[in-house]
Formats: structure tokens, C-alpha cells, sequence
């Protein structure tokens, strides 16, 4: 047998599946859209989408045109919405495989009606409308001249308006105020387009905290995408273990070498750790080149041996040193492996948890991990033998 991998990044399809379940019943009657965008959060595009199937989803989602093709080629026929064309694109491919676009602006509806009538069929387009995030779609004055612009193609046969969204900005802060503002901005969007007969669609304004937090937001469909990885949305605002939720991704090491050092001998570059007694430590081959947060310095734990170990000094490109401990007995031997983030009931740390540490999200934790010299694996029913 081969000896397992340096960094491993392990993914429980399964658990994907089960999270996807769980979320489908909970924001029953409306529908769900798992989110695989940026390579499935780091968890692997097709395979997450293939698990995100299995437990329920009929919708999934992406940004780009590229990864709603990688899925189509896949084999992937469902429903399936992109949100993130660029000028330039080709989306010729993208509207003959009948996946839904999203326009935010007139002259995108003139790209995909021209794109349709090429093709020879007609265009799924859902139009977005900002109702206070500022990034895409119409804004309220630019919405009426968006509607029109698919009326007009739709009338021409070049399109099908199959739904109307919009993206909340604060739906982890539950109390905050913008949340009810854009929920009364999506609905006065929603009466633009009733006073013109256009019919929306599906109806979609939730991301993973408005799907887990704020039922009356849920409309016809909601949007997940973290929480379907079993990561936290809403870190405080919520009892996420309690959703039964669970972390599908774990990212384990092999411990390089395990040596003592000296009381005052100072760890890594910058010096930023000074051991005040002599103590063992392990040399643990992950780095900020492998996804761990530089930001984690002096601040992470990993699970080594059975039990939490900090961080000691600066995370490195390639390593980190771990201390273990002053006794013989807190040691390790090298091979060993080290669980850096999984999942909470295993008494690992979890991405939330590193994200905490470290003052960014669970999301990036998850999205950045793995890369070149990193195996990711999948495990679970469903996983090709
Ligand atoms: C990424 C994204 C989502 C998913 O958000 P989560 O917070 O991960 O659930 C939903 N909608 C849009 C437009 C997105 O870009």
C-alpha cells in the first residue's frame, strides 16, 4: 500500500448529500438551489454537484458560463443557473444546453437574444435585480428598462423569462436592517413586472443564512451554497450543529519529524513564538501554499495524537510547527496524522473555527484549500470506484 497523501483534502459526499436533504426539507415548500460555484467551495465541482443531486436538489448554481458547461458536460441535464458573464463570452454553447442565464443589465438581454436566435432556440433568462448589495443586477430606476428589454425579446420569441432574483447583503446579521430593505425592494420589483404582465418566474432571494434564518425570504427557491459544505453561514447568529449541518470537507497532514527543542528557543520565521520551557514539537508539511491562513499564525490548533495542539510562530509556504508538548509522553511520531480542520463531533477544528482565528470566514477556509501538490479525495456512496 502507498503511504497516504503529504495533505490530503478529504470530502464526505455523503454528507453533502445529507446536508442538501436537510436543507430541502427545511425550506419546504420552496425549492433549493445547491451552489457549486469556485470548484464546489473547494470540495470539487462535479462531484459535489453529482452529491448535491443525489440528496435533492433540483437546481443547481454557478457564476460562470465555464462551470455551468463543465457540469452539462458531466452529464448534469437539470436545472442550472450562472450568474457571471463577462463581454466576450460565448454563449452560444451556454443557451443550446438550456441553462439559465441571468442578465442584469438591457444590453445583456440584446447579447442573449442575439446568442438565442443563433442557436435556433430560445434563451432561459432570469433578470437580477439589486435591491441594495450594489454589486450585479438593475438597479430599482434601471429595472423597468430591463423588464421591458425582455419583454421585447420574449415577445420576439428569443426568450423565456424563467425567474427574477436578487442577492441579500446582510443575511447573517439577522436584526440588521437591510435585510427587510431589500426584501420590500424585491418586492416592488416583482410589482413592476406584474404591472407589465411579465410573469418572474421562479422567485429567488436567499442565500444559505436567509434560507436558515429567514423563512418569510424564501420565495419560490433559496440558494444555498456554504451551508450545503456543512459550513457556517452565520457564525453567531445561529446553533449551526444543531441544524444538523456537518462539515463535509476534512483536510489532514502527515507529521514530517518531531523533535525538542530548547526553553527559549524562538519558532519560525519572524521569531513570533519562543517556547518558555523545553517542549516537543512536530514539523506538520502544510503551508499557505496548501490553503492554510498565513493569518493563522500563532492562532490555529490541529488534532494530532487525540488531542488539540496549537500552532507555534509563523505558518510557512510549505509547514507549520505544532507544539506537542514538555512531556515524552505528549509526543508523536512522524507519519502521524494530523486532522487540521474536520468535522466538529470528531473534536477537530472546524473551518469556522480557523476562520474565527483568523478573522476571515469559514468560506474562504474551505474555498482556498488544496492546490497542485494536494490530493483531494472523495469518499461516500456514489463515489467512482
Ligand atoms: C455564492 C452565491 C450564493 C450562495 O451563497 P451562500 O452564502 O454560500 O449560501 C447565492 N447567490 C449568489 C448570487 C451567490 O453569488
Amino acid at each position: 500500500m502507498p503511504p497516504p497523501p503529504r495533505v490530503e483534502i478529504r470530502v464526505d459526499l455523503d454528507v453533502i448529500s445529507a446536508n442538501v436533504a436537510l436543507l430541502a426539507e427545511r425550506v419546504a415548500p420552496a425549492a433549493l438551489m445547491a451552489v457549486v460555484k469556485a470548484d464546489g467551495y473547494g470540495h470539487g465541482l462535479l462531484e459535489s454537484a453529482r452529491a448535491a443531486r443525489r440528496g435533492g436538489a433540483p437546481w443547481l448554481g454557478v457564476a460562470t458560463p465555464e462551470e455551468a458547461l463543465a457540469l452539462r458536460a458531466d452529464g448534469d441535464a437539470g436545472p442550472l443557473l450562472c450568474w457571471l458573464t463577462t463581454p466576450g463570452d460565448d454563449l452560444a454553447p451556454v443557451v443550446a444546453a438550456g441553462v439559465d442565464v441571468t442578465a442584469y443589465d438591457a444590453r445583456e438581454v440584446a447579447a442573449i437574444a442575439d446568442t438565442a436566435a443563433a442557436v435556433g432556440r430560445p434563451a432561459r433568462l432570469q433578470l437580477k435585480v439589486d435591491t441594495g448589495l450594489s454589486r450585479g443586477g438593475a438597479t430599482p430606476e434601471d429595472w423597468p428598462g430591463l423588464v421591458d428589454a425582455a419583454l421585447r425579446a420574449r415577445d420576439a420569441g428569443l426568450v423565456d423569462v424563467t425567474g427574477t432574483w436578487s442577492h441579500l447583503a446582510c443575511a447573517d446579521e439577522p436584526a440588521h436592517p437591510a435585510n427587510d430593505a431589500q426584501q420590500a425592494a424585491f418586492d416592488a420589483a416583482l410589482a413592476v413586472m406584474a404591472q407589465r404582465g411579465v410573469d418572474p418566474g421562479v422567485r429567488h432571494l436567499a442565500n444559505s443564512a436567509a434560507s436558515l434564518l429567514r423563512p418569510g425570504a424564501h420565495y419560490d427557491l433559496v440558494r444555498c451554497g456554504i451551508a450545503t459544505y456543512g459550513v457556517d453561514p452565520a457564525p453567531g447568529a445561529h446553533d449551526l450543529a444543531a441544524s444538523g449541518l456537518r462539515q463535509a470537507m476534512t483536510v489532514r497532514a502527515r507529521v514530517a519529524t518531531v523533535k525538542r527543542i530548547r526553553a527559549g528557543a524562538s519558532v519560525s520565521y519572524g521569531h513570533r513564538w519562543t517556547a518558555p520551557a523545553d517542549t516537543w514539537v512536530a514539523l506538520v508539511p502544510a503551508g499557505y501554499g496548501d490553503g492554510v491562513p498565513r493569518h493563522g499564525t500563532n492562532v490555529l490548533e490541529v488534532l494530532l495524537g487525540g488531542r488539540r495542539r496549537p500552532v507555534r510562530g509563523t505558518v510557512c509556504m510549505d509547514q507549520v510547527v505544532v507544539e506537542l508538548g514538555p512531556d515524552d509522553a505528549d509526543r508523536v511520531e512522524p507519519g502521524e496524522v494530523a486532522v487540521l480542520i474536520g468535522d466538529a463531533a470528531t473534536g477537530a477544528a472546524t473551518a469556522d473555527e480557523w476562520a474565527a482565528a483568523c478573522g476571515t470566514i469559514g468560506y474562504e477556509i474551505v474555498t482556498r484549500m488544496g492546490g497542485w501538490r494536494t490530493v483531494r479525495t472523495h469518499h461516500g456512496e456514489g463515489t467512482a470506484p
